[in-house]
């Protein structure tokens, strides 16, 4: 019984799928049922990548002397 999971959202879920008309947001195409919201399951993957190295430049963003000094 783990359906509360889940709350009114399924319903616009479910909206959605039944009327796939937005774009890939990789290429722009019109985004299909199976691989949704992306067009094919190469863009799907292109986002994952994007997600993955924004994730993995995130700490290199922070300077490593913007430390404080640990002396007090
Ligand atoms: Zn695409």
């Amino acid at each position: 019984m783990n359906d509360d999971r889940a709350p009114r959202q399924t319903t616009d879920d479910a909206k959605e799928h039944s009327r796939p008309e937005r774009k890939c947001p990789i290429c722009g195409k019109p985004a299909t049922i199976a691989d949704d919201p992306f067009c094919s399951k190469r863009c799907a993957d292109v986002d994952l990548n994007r997600w993955l190295v924004g994730l993995y430049a995130l700490p290199a963003t922070v300077d490593p002397d913007d430390e404080e000094p640990t002396a007090d």
